[in-house]
């Protein structure tokens, strides 16, 4: 519903009730009880919470029990030099044990930034493609990092077929942004502003975007999820209620969640 459709004071009463702000990939294990009640009282509905090794998995999945936290279990590419064999069976059982809770596979991806040589992308690459096709396996999205390698990750992403995945923090230009649009994915855009990121936006319809914080890594917090909504709100000409509106939509609906838990702004 946009908000100029809202004709009587009723309407606008019950339409503000429904405004709901999702954070669609933070690392919420990483902050305190009393960050994650502020961000909850400032109007944050539900937190998708990526874990990036074995040990934030299991944070993550403690976390389970607080409304409005839905878990995320991966390793991160920053942790694919170090990993052995063992450690990535482990949490793929991990996965498997808890996958009626866990909402997505993430956080995964490629960080080129961080990786020191070919053989360290390579190593990369194949954790990648592993926990991809475990999230085809247990039929659910893939959180995805990408760092200086956005056209291999959407490679890698199209070869395996699969057909749910989210670019988070998305960093490509309007011509990747394209891409991801014609392979049926999404995006998740922080609240920075860069000119490259708004053009992305621009180029998207708002059916494939989501907002995120991914507090605390980038020195932001859970409560500046309005900001990024301000941002895709700008890029696409639409006031922040609708936007809002559009957004939450989109997020519970790729991540298979519902929240119940509605936050009054009035
Ligand atoms: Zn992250």
């Amino acid at each position: 519903m946009a908000f100029a459709q809202i004709s009587t004071k009723k309407d606008e009463m019950k339409y503000k009730q429904r405004l709901e702000l999702l954070d669609a990939h933070c690392h919420a294990d990483m902050l305190s009880d009393e960050e994650l009640d502020t961000a909850m009282a400032r109007g944050v509905t539900a937190l998708v919470v990526n874990g990036v090794d074995t040990a934030s998995n299991m944070s993550v999945l403690g976390l389970n029990n607080r409304t409005g936290i839905f878990p995320a279990l991966g390793i991160h590419p920053e942790n694919a030099a170090k990993i052995n064999k063992e450690e990535i069976e482990y949490n793929i059982n991990l996965i498997k044990a808890n996958s009626k809770s866990v909402k997505a596979i993430g956080e995964i991806g490629l960080d080129y930034a961080f990786a020191k040589d070919e053989n360290e992308k390579n190593k990369q690459k194949e954790l990648f493609k592993r926990f991809v096709e475990l999230a085809i396996e247990l039929d659910k999205p893939v959180s995805v990092h990408s760092r200086e390698a956005i056209d291999d990750v959407l490679d890698i992403l199209e070869n395996t077929g699969i057909k749910k995945a989210h670019i988070h923090f998305f960093e490509g230009n309007a011509k990747q942004a394209k891409r991801v649009e014609s392979l049926g994915f999404m995006v998740s855009i922080p609240p920075m502003h860069s000119a490259k990121r708004m053009d992305a936006i621009t180029a998207l319809p708002i059916a494939n975007i989501m907002a995120e914080t991914d507090s605390p890594t980038a020195g932001m917090h859970i409560y500046d999820i309005d900001k990024s909504v301000m941002l895709i709100a700008k890029a696409k000409g639409m006031d922040f209620e609708s936007c809002a509106v559009a957004i939450a939509d989109n997020t519970k609906r790729f991540f298979n969640i519902s929240v119940h838990n509605l936050i009054r702004r009035i």
